[in-house]
């Protein structure tokens, strides 16, 4: 009985393999077509300053309108990286995002930044600091308003060539960001070493209402002439403690999801229609 039993699960097993290997390898060449199927878009979610009531930027998120349904970029940007896909799919992401901002100081809201997300083979093109000074040029935008989000352990990957690139990038005025700060194993000196200029604290510790740490990382940010921002704010209680801590820069549900470029353009039209207080 308990061989059969055995058998069985190890058929569930053997299915379940071969179900995940067929969603991949679909994902896989579907994302091989996706780009010139103009299959991707991108969303904005509003940056904003709860002290001051503004929109002072945006993150931009990519999202694949594939023929089954929405998938998220945690499924697919993975792929993307195994397969060299990200590198075309970056500089879209780059480009659009460039573009858009552009569009939006055009319109008036000239402070207005960008923040785009880098993944760890980004960093490793060797033409990634060309290709973004090209894609400045081609759309206008002000170094000053691209700001790159990598995350601690994309930055630790590899230090040796992730230092001189961010500082090529800081000279250019690119901004930079470290994203889901607090949860990579890296030590926190190379906070001193890293050219970098702003801090998102990662979303699990305002889920987990650890507000001790993100005390302590705010501290820790200002003695450093760091920006903070926190991420994943959803409820009004988080949004008033964050505040406490001097941490006035935040990002989250409770403002607003990742919308459409037109969605975000009605936000910064009427930044009251965000709970921003
Ligand atoms: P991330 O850069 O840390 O982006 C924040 C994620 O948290 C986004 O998920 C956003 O929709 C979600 N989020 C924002 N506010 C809240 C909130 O209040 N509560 C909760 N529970 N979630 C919130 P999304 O769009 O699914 O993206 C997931 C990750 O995929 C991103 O994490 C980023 O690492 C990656 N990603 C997204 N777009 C790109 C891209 O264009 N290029 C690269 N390389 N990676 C990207
Ligand atoms: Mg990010
Ligand atoms: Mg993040
Ligand atoms: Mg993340």
């Amino acid at each position: 009985y308990a061989a059969k039993e055995k058998g069985k699960n190890r058929f569930l097993f053997y299915n379940q393999q071969s179900d995940k290997f067929q969603r991949r390898l679909k994902l896989e060449q579907g994302l091989r077509k996706a780009l010139q199927n103009q299959e991707f878009m991108l969303h904005y979610q509003p940056i904003v300053n709860v002290a001051t009531g503004e929109i002072i930027g945006t993150e931009a998120l990519i999202r694949w309108e594939h023929s089954s349904g929405i998938i998220s970029p945690l499924e697919f940007i993975p792929i993307a990286e195994e397969t060299g896909l990200i590198s075309p799919i970056g500089d879209w992401v780059l480009r659009s995002a460039c573009a858009q901002n552009k569009h939006w100081h055009d319109l008036g809201y000239t402070t207005l930044f960008v923040s785009v997300n880098l993944s760890v083979r980004q960093l490793e093109e060797e033409d990634l600091l060309k290709s973004i000074q090209r894609i400045l040029m081609e759309t206008g935008l002000d170094p000053r308003f691209l700001h790159i989000e990598i995350t601690e352990s994309t930055a630790m990957t590899n230090v040796n060539q992730a230092i001189p690139l961010l500082k090529a990038l800081g000279e250019m005025g690119v901004s930079i960001s470290i994203d889901d700060f607090g949860t990579g194993y890296s030590s926190l000196s190379y906070l001193e070493k890293f050219p970098i200029h702003t801090i998102k604290i990662d979303q699990t510790f305002i889920h987990s209402n650890q507000m001790a740490i993100i005390k302590a990382i705010v501290a820790m940010a200002s003695s450093l002439n760091l920006n903070v921002i926190a991420e994943g704010v959803e409820i009004e209680n988080q949004s008033r403690q964050i505040q406490e801590t001097g941490c006035s820069v935040m990002q989250g549900h409770w403002f607003s999801k990742p919308v459409c470029s037109q969605r975000l353009e009605s936000f910064l039209r009427n930044p009251e229609a965000l709970a921003i207080h």
